[in-house]
């Protein structure tokens, strides 16, 4: 691992002025809101550990209005009815001016999360590019269908419900937004979104500039605050339609537990422990280095890693070798400055938990390939973590739970039945990788592996229109980014006429 020396940043002016502001509200029914109490808390930058911006804490009561402010605007503000093509227009030009100001919300989101700001802009273009997929795809898609029956005339319409509630993680929150929000705009509902109290900015930006170009008030509110009182008041609201949640398994459990007390349908997109089965007839430098890219992406924070490398015995130490050198040469640094490939973890809560698995996993055996650890990087004071390689048996703890780190867990098989039965020992199911130039194989391995997606020869694939969804604890109720997302936006509802 190397460390970048750190020239002083120069923040955008857009950027500096967003940040400026003493309170930043949430945006309920088109206005800048605070809490009702006052109270409010500070959003860092991970790179520097210091304060970015304070925003209001909204209370119960306080996302009870963004509620009826989306349902109003679902009633009243003509959203809903207005004609797919009309809808579109505001939608195309949502993502247009989010595209205009790629640099300022990239910088933005780079700030909040900790991200390199190349990837956060990159986050920006996924978050425009899923806007205008979803949009384009509303505009092509048949909502009324006559239902062949004898002795009636039959047909059934697809109808929006209401007032949707998203509740987004921190690692990718722009990106998630869209992948949430899009389907359900393009839809004609209306949204309220919570994003997490590390990374509120993105979100607060993006509702302010929906406002900024004239959108109808209430379609897009943001409330601000912390997951147990922000968080919970919005999962067990009665007066959504649907909600959406993005996040950990224990949370998505509360979360979907509120919205059952209320009948409210619920979507879970929760984490995983991906598995990358390596054969012998691979690249082993360049599947390495793929490997080491990956985890190392956005730290490690990423739901659907590899995070489990299981690799044939006989390249085994080979593959090990050049995974220790691609991992040595990444370059950690503050996430703004040019060179950097690998920046801070999200908090100081979220670096104690990933030492917390390295310390937990060696203590119960795991060897120590790439010892990780606490990084500085000269002049910061952030979050910074070294990449880490453990290997050794699959039970142990650091193999079977989600560190969300820089860090991944090697064990060798022997044979493909064995390789799929490593990769499937596990409660999760989000996503893994196989890797062989043998594709007859390499298929047939995606195929076994229980999960929500297989990649060949890649990790981190996600192409709009490819359904992408967990199973088992990763995640429940149908998953994001393909037809069928536009589809669970819309309720159906059936006419019967008997014809004598
Ligand atoms: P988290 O579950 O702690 O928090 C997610 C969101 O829930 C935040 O907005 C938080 O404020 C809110 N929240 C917390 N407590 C709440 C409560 N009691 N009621 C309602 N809301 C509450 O998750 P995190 O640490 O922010 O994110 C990391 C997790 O997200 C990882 O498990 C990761 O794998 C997962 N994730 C999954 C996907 C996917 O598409 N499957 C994508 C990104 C992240």
């Amino acid at each position: 691992m190397q460390t970048l020396t750190t020239p002083t940043t120069t923040l955008l002016p857009e950027v500096s002025r967003f940040l400026d502001s003493a309170l930043l509200g949430g945006v309920v029914g088109g206005r800048d809101v605070t809490a009702a109490d006052g109270a409010s808390f500070d959003t860092l930058d991970p790179g520097t550990g210091e304060r970015l911006a304070t925003v209001t804490a909204m209370s119960a009561a306080d996302v009870d209005r963004a509620v009826v402010a989306a349902n109003e605007a679902f009633a009243r503000s003509g959203w809903a009815t207005m004609p797919v093509n009309e809808r579109a227009v505001w939608l195309h030009r949502l993502a247009d001016e989010v595209e205009k100001r790629k640099s300022i919300i990239g910088q933005i989101e780079a700030l909040d999360a900790g991200k390199v700001e190349q990837q956060a802009q990159g986050d920006v273009q996924v978050f425009v590019d899923t806007m205008r997929y979803f949009n384009n795809l509303s505009q092509n898609v048949q909502r009324r269908s006559a239902v062949p029956v004898s002795g009636y005339e039959a047909w059934t319409t697809r109808q929006p419900w209401g007032a949707c509630g998203f509740i987004v993680p921190w690692n990718f929150p722009l990106v998630l937004i869209g992948w949430n929000i899009s389907p359900a705009l393009a839809a004609g509902n209306t949204v309220v979104i919570k994003p997490a109290e590390d990374t509120p900015l993105s979100a607060i930006y993006l509702a302010q500039l929906a406002r900024e170009i004239g959108f109808p008030d209430g379609v897009i509110n943001v409330v601000t605050g912390y997951g147990e009182t922000a968080g919970a008041a919005l999962a067990g609201h009665p007066g959504l339609r649907r909600m959406s949640f993005t996040g950990s398994p224990e949370v998505g459990r509360l979360v979907a537990e509120a919205c059952g007390r209320n009948l409210v349908p619920c979507k879970l997109e929760l984490g995983g422990k991906g598995a990358a089965v390596v054969f012998d007839d691979v690249d082993i430098e360049d599947t390495a280095n793929k490997l080491a890219r990956a985890i190392t992406f956005h730290s490690g924070q990423v739901c659907c890693d590899a995070t489990r490398w299981l690799v044939q015995e006989s390249i085994y130490e080979r593959f090990v070798d050049a995974s220790v050198a691609a991992l040595q040469r990444t370059k950690v640094g503050y996430q703004l400055d040019a060179g950097t490939q690998m920046g801070p973890v999200v908090s100081a809560k979220q670096r104690e938990r990933v030492l917390g698995y390295l310390e937990r996993g060696r203590q119960e055996g795991a060897h120590t390939v790439l010892e990780g650890g606490v990084a500085s990087v000269p002049g910061r004071g952030g979050f910074y973590l070294k990449p880490a390689l453990l290997a050794g048996a699959l039970g142990n703890v650091a193999a079977r739970d989600e560190i969300f780190g820089p860090v991944a867990y090697l064990a060798p098989f022997k044979d493909e039945s064995q390789a799929v039965e490593l990769a499937n020992c596990t409660d999760y199911g989000l996503a893994n990788s196989v890797w062989s130039r043998d594709l007859t194989r390499a298929s047939r391995v995606a195929e076994a592996m229980v999960a929500g997606n297989s990649w060949i020869n890649a990790h981190n694939l996600f192409p709009l229109g490819v359904p992408y969804a967990g199973v088992n604890k990763s995640g429940m109720g149908g998953g994001v980014n393909s037809v069928e997302t536009l589809f669970d936006y819309w309720r159906s509802q059936s006419m019967v006429r008997p014809l004598s």
